[in-house]
């Protein structure tokens, strides 16, 4: 897999999430159960290789996603106005790729 720029890019990490500004004030929609929130391990691996490495022994792998919304490493603790039920995403289907590909174009649309 090919990571996302965003990995392994820090400023390009925050600028996007800034984009991601987070207005959710429930508890119930996280990224943590977000469809958005990737977590396979191939994203997983991208994200720890584009960490320091002091934080690649302490990063908790659990709590670590990409937003494929705003193409971001995220948290799951993290929330915006974009979330959708399904999440976290551990093993990505051709279905859901495609799923989320529509969203995305009706939301930009
Ligand atoms: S779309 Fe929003 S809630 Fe979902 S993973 Fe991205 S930042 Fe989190």
């Amino acid at each position: 897999m090919q990571c996302p720029i965003a990995t392994q890019d820090q400023k390009a990490n925050d600028k996007n999430k800034s984009e991601a500004e987070s207005k959710a004030e429930d508890d119930e929609y996280k990224c943590g159960n977000c469809a958005r929130f990737i977590q396979t391990p191939d994203m997983i691996e991208c994200i720890v290789a584009g960490l320091p490495e002091e934080m690649q022994d302490i990063v908790d792998d659990d709590d670590i996603g990409y937003c494929a919304r705003w193409d971001f490493r995220c948290s799951e603790d993290y929330a915006c106005d974009r979330w959708l039920a399904g999440g976290p995403v551990k093993g990505m289907t051709e279905k859901h790729k495609i799923m989320l590909k529509m969203a995305r174009m009706m939301e930009d649309e």
